[in-house]
Parts: C-alpha cells; sequence; structure tokens
C-alpha cells in the first residue's frame, strides 16, 4: 500500500531524543522521518496539516497493557484496544500474555500480530509468557515466542513464585537479549488483599496488601539480575520502599529497569473510601508518601517511563461489591492528559520530560523503533493540544471499557492526530 508523503507544517517540535524544542515542520515519507525542522516545501503530492499552536513529539509506546484478546473479545479486542491506543496518541503497545489461552508460543504471538495488522491503527507488540500457561512451573518456549515477534516476556496479573525459574528466565531473556517483565507480588503476604494495608483498610473493614508485598519480590529479582545479567524490567510500581530498592540497584549498575502508571502517580487509597471498583487495582493505590516518592523517582530517572496496565473489564463485574469487583482500570485514552493535569500544568514536569517517559524511554528499554524524530525513523508520531480542557466520557472512549476513575473529569491537554508508519490512524472528531 502506498501513502502520500504526510507534512505538518508550523508546529512545536517536541523530541528530547534529540533536543529539538521549537517550531518547525516535520515531513514524513514511505513510513520514515524525511526531514525534520525548519521550513519545509514537500513534495506537490503532500498532505499538508496545519500543526499551529500543537505539539508534535515521538509516538507514545506503551510497555504494558491488556487486550484481552484472545478469550474476552467482549471485554476488548486487539483492534479496539489498538484504535484506543490510537485515540490516546500511541502509536505502539505491548500487550500482555495473560489472555485465554495464555500467549506462551510462537502461534498465539504470530495470532495477535496478524490481528493487530488486520486492525491497521497503532502497532501492538506481543509479549509472551514466562511459564507455559502463566503457571509458573514449567518455562514456556521464549526463543521462539522472539522469533515470532514477542518483545519480552511476564506472567503478569501473576506473580513468578519460583525464585528457580525466575533465575532462569531471566538467563534465556538475557540470551534473547530482551527483558523479563516483572508483575512484583508476594502471593502469601497480598493473600485475599483488594486495598493498600494500613490505617484506611483498617477502617473500611477491608483486607489490606502490604507493600512489602511488592518490595519483597523487587529486592528478589533485582538480586537475581544482579546474578544472571538478565534485564528485569519492574511493573507497575506503587511504593517508596520500592523506589529505594531500584535505586540501590541502579548504583550498582544491575539490569534493572522500571515502570509507574499515571494512577498510581496521581491517586490515593482514600479514593477507595467511595468504595469506587474504578478504584480498585494491582497494585493497590498507596499513600501521599508513595505518590511523592514516584513523582520525584520518574523526575530523577529511577523510575525509566510510564505505562498504562490498561485493563478493562466489563460493567457488570465491576459494578460488584468492593471486594468482590475485579482488578484494574482503563487507561490508554487518558493516561497523556491525566499527567498533564497533575504533572505538567502544575509544572512538576515538564512537557518535554513527559514526551521523553512516554515514548524515548520506552522504545529505549524494551528496544523498540519508535521515540524519536529523527530522521530516518519511522513515521510514527502524535500531535497534541497542550492547551484542550475536555471532560472524560466513558461514551468518547474506543475501548470497550469503560472502568476508569476519571470519568466526568476534566482534563487539560488532548491528543489531535496519531500518525503510525506516515499514516494518520487517528484524527480527533471535528478535525479536517
Ligand atoms: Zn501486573
Ligand atoms: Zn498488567
Amino acid at each position: 500500500m502506498t501513502t502520500r508523503p504526510l507534512l505538518l507544517t508550523g508546529g512545536h517540535l517536541l523530541d528530547p531524543s534529540i533536543g529539538l524544542d521549537g517550531t518547525g515542520d516535520l515531513l514524513l515519507v514511505d513510513g520514515v522521518v524525511a526531514a525534520v525542522g525548519g521550513s519545509i516545501a514537500g513534495p506537490a503530492d503532500a498532505i499538508r496539516v496545519d500543526c499551529s499552536g500543537r505539539h508534535v513529539t515521538p509516538g507514545f509506546i506503551d510497555v504494558h497493557c491488556h487486550l484481552r484478546e484472545p478469550g474476552r473479545e467482549d471485554v476488548e479486542t486487539i483492534a479496539t484496544g489498538a484504535r484506543a491506543a490510537a485515540a490516546g496518541g500511541f502509536t505502539a503497545v505491548c500487550a500482555m500474555p495473560n489472555t485465554d489461552p495464555v500467549t506462551d508460543n510462537q502461534a498465539a504471538v504470530g495470532f495477535i500480530r496478524a490481528q493487530a495488522a488486520k486492525a491497521d491503527a497503532s502497532r501492538v507488540y506481543p509479549i509472551g509468557a514466562i511459564s507455559v500457561g502463566m503457571n509458573g512451573d514449567r518455562l514456556s518456549e521464549m526463543g521462539e515466542m522472539v522469533a515470532a515477534g514477542a518483545v519480552a516476556v511476564s506472567d503478569d496479573g501473576r506473580p513468578v513464585v519460583s525464585a528457580q525459574l525466575m533465575r532462569t528466565a531471566l538467563e534465556y531473556a538475557r540470551t534473547f537479549g530482551i527483558p523479563v517483565a516483572d508483575h512484583c507480588e508476594e502471593p502469601t503476604l497480598a493473600h485475599g488483599g483488594v486495598m493498600n494495608e494500613g490505617i484506611i483498610s483498617a477502617r473500611l473493614g477491608l483486607k489490606g496488601i502490604p507493600s512489602e508485598s511488592e518490595e519483597i519480590m523487587v529486592i528478589r529479582d533485582i538480586l537475581l539480575a544482579r546474578r544472571t545479567g538478565g534485564r528485569v524490567h519492574l511493573c507497575h510500581m506503587s511504593t517508596w520502599g520500592s523506589v529505594e530498592l531500584i535505586r540501590w540497584g541502579k548504583e550498582r549498575g544491575i539490569p534493572v529497569t522500571a515502570e509507574v502508571c499515571p494512577h498510581h502517580l496521581t491517586l490515593t487509597e482514600d479514593r477507595v473510601g467511595q468504595y469506587d471498583t474504578n478504584a480498585k487495582m494491582n497494585p493497590p493505590l498507596r499513600t501521599q508518601r508513595d505518590v511523592d516518592a514516584l513523582v520525584a523517582a520518574l523526575k530523577d530517572g529511577t523510575i525509566d517511563c510510564v505505562a498504562t496496565d490498561h485493563a478493562p473489564h466489563h460493567n457488570d463485574e465491576k459494578n460488584r461489591e468492593f471486594a468482590d469487583a475485579p482488578n484494574g482500570i482503563v487507561g490508554l485514552e487518558t493516561a497523556l492528559s491525566v499527567l498533564m493535569t497533575w504533572l505538567v500544568a502544575p509544572g512538576t514536569i515538564t512537557l518535554s520530560q513527559l514526551v521523553e517517559k512516554m515514548s524515548c524511554a520506552p522504545a529505549r528499554v524494551f528496544g523498540l523503533a519508535g521515540g524519536t524524530l529523527r530522521r530516518g525513523a519511522i513515521a510514527d508520531v502524535t500531535v497534541l493540544d497542550a492547551a484542550a480542557a475536555w471532560t472524560v466520557q466513558g461514551s468518547d472512549f474506543r475501548s470497550k471499557g469503560r472502568n476508569s476513575p476519571w470519568l466526568g473529569s476534566t482534563l487539560r491537554g488532548r491528543v489531535d492526530r496519531c500518525i503510525v508508519g506516515g499514516r494518520q490512524v487517528h484524527v480527533r472528531d471535528g478535525l479536517a
């Protein structure tokens, strides 16, 4: 399929990977960045898009989301997830393998790639399971899955209980050059918990999950990364203690990276006081002290990147009593705006730093194309309106999921366009 060249004119080009921060044009030809910066004439047949008053950034990359297909196509499909990603400015997402059946073999990885190609929206990179069936006892065929296009392995949703299995997984992953994405949860401590353990859980009479449930696995797997040289990527960090342990590991040159979710950067366990099941996630929302430490860790590089942990659920399942409701919220379509509202607007971080955390760093950590507007790079680009204010309405979501704690909130900053391989796969309603 041939695509006409795309010329984005007069936008504020923002790309920390090449130190770009100023007005200029961007030309995308044949799926790559052909020219960047200054005034570009462009070929006669180019589609021209006026981006004045808008920011033009490398496309966002989400290294952690749940697309539910195969198995729960009623909740999300690879196609609806890829469209939700595009609407949120994500030109690429990594799909976790806790589907039904589990993505633990070459054919399953190939299926996800085929569905993503058909969807014709954002790129979807499969993550393969660490263990067969995510049962935690036998390693899956990592090499075959990598050959089929898996970019990492993870048993996300379930901790790898066996330290020996995790050690072997890190050793194998090292030979394939991929990270092991780690769901850090010590199950005997977390057992039966539905929120953060503390004063509020005691008052509400809900069973708590202590911070140590996460931190024990964080330090165990940092030590195993030290032992093996394999790369451990710590998912959805939620506690100040985890931050200190990651800092300890990085100071010693241990190959550890980490991600944090928008909800853990902005919400606390106080939200559970309303028994809102959209405040129920795993790991749970923690305290203000944790939030402050996570924000500081994002700023100083202890935590490498932002990931959504987009986890759509059916309303009927979320509309249960708090203790019985499933964990997780949708996040692809609100991530940018939530972080612009809570972190960029108050001046805690700059928009350029946010682009680093949502695009450049995820590309680096997972070894993916994109994350830069450098000439010759793949033409994955996000155009956003930093000044826009909008109210989150579930009916506007491309995702099938409506389980968001931000429904009804007015947020700052909005994605206008998502460009994948030089083609606009999402243009906000009302724009030409
Ligand atoms: Zn997880
Ligand atoms: Zn997850």
